[in-house]
């Protein structure tokens, strides 16, 4: 496909950037705008790493198999920016899980995603009271800041033009025919073919955009960043599947980042139809303080040894998941194309690796443009 227009993507997170690369690489003629100062430096960075391998979504069928499709293309493409060199526990509580040790086999089985019960050095740090079952499993971390570094060069590469601290603030018909116009907070002007809105929790705060048929909720949330215990290093767990915790590998900070799901969100609000509050402008007004005393305090009656876990930082920021998947924990990719002006699309990801889903929709959209 040769795609020979003027394109502008909207936020140089992990989608914009791979947006914007996949569309240069194809003919087109694309500028990047990003609000802050270098790309990645928002949700792409303050995550929790996992490069998702299905076990994590027992409830959501689809989203776990296409995680396991989309773990083995991610791990070959950006091999640089993976970290193999730990032991990924999965543990299942005894009470309050949505998923039974029987379930969770069976689930995993179906996907074809490998597990095996984990070995009596790993089974005895948990308490026998109050976990049921624990297995080893295949699953990695990225490092976000290999991440940004390999999409650099992707892009100066491509030869995508790319405008840091530059926020788009409008989105305009062109007087001068067809086409769009961009505007930004100085209120410079850039025209474009088509304009991909790739802004995560700013999706629905530019105008001339029409706001997301799919209702978003957003969330204020906390990943702990913590040194682990002797006895702990080289392992990250996570416990299924409700109100429990996870630690994971964070790379970029030789750390790792402590999660736990009563207590990393610290607040939540969902659009409506005609109220979109700007998410990093409510963000920057809030009040950080962190939760790790409330999540440690709970972990550690399942892992006596994180007592020993040591807090180092925090990593704050909005998390954006769609609302029709509350229920079910799926994070399948939006793809919305603009009712009122077919050359604007808006996309949201959900998670790194949905990327190739992402991707395909955009190459859909423009086979099936009939200009
Ligand atoms: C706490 C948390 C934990 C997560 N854990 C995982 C995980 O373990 N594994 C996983 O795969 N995914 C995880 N995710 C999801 C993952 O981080 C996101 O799906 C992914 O980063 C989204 O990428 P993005 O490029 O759409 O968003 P972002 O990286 O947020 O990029 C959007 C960019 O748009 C820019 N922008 C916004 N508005 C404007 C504007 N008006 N003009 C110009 N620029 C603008 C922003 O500055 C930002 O750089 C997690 C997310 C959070 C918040």
């Amino acid at each position: 496909m040769n795609i020979a227009r003027a394109i502008v993507v909207i936020g140089g997170g992990f989608y914009g950037c791979s947006v914007a690369d996949h569309l240069a690489r194809q003919g087109a003629n694309v500028v990047l705008l990003e609000r802050s100062s270098d790309l990645l430096t928002r949700a792409s960075y303050h995550n929790q790493a996992r490069l998702h391998n299905g076990y994590h979504y027992p409830r959501s069928f689809s989203t776990a198999y296409r995680s396991r499709w989309n773990f083995r293309r991610f791990l070959q493409e950006f091999r640089p920016a993976i970290v193999t060199d730990f032991t990924k526990l999965y543990a299942i509580a005894r009470v309050g899980s949505k998923v039974s040790p029987r379930q969770f086999e069976f689930f995993c089985e179906t996907i074809e995603a490998p597990i095996r019960p984990a070995r009596s050095s790993f089974l005895d740090l948990f308490s026998p009271r109050l976990i049921a079952a624990v297995y080893e499993t295949q699953e990695y971390a990225f490092d976000a800041a290999v991440l940004r570094r390999l999409l650099g060069e992707r892009l100066a590469a491509a030869g995508v033009k790319v405008r840091m601290e530059t926020t788009v603030v409008a989105v305009e018909p062109n007087p001068a025919g067809n086409g769009l116009i961009v505007l930004d907070h100085l209120g410079n002007t850039i025209p474009a073919d088509y304009v991909f809105n790739c802004t995560y929790s700013g999706l629905n705060t530019i105008q001339g955009i029409t706001p997301t048929r799919t209702t978003l909720k957003h969330e204020i949330t906390e990943m702990a960043l913590v040194q682990l215990p002797p006895d702990l290093e080289g392992i990250s767990v996570t416990v299924m599947d409700g109100p429990f915790f996870s630690f994971m590998p964070f790379p970029d900070r030789a750390l790792s980042t402590f999660s736990h799901v009563r207590y990393t969100p610290h607040s939540a609000w969902l659009e409506a139809p005609d109220h979109h509050p700007n998410p990093y402008s409510l963000f920057d007004t809030v009040t950080k303080s962190s939760a790790f005393g409330f999540m440690i305090r709970d972990a550690q009656r399942f892992m006596p040894s994180l007592e020993a876990m040591k807090y180092r930082d925090s990593l704050f920021e909005v998390k954006t998941v769609l609302v029709k998947n509350e229920g079910d924990d799926g994070r399948p990719i939006l793809f919305e194309v603009d009712p009122h002006q077919p050359r604007i699309v808006s996309m949201l990801g959900s998670k790194i690796d949905n990327i190739y889903d992402a991707l395909d929709a955009v190459n859909t959209y423009f086979a099936n443009r009939i200009e």
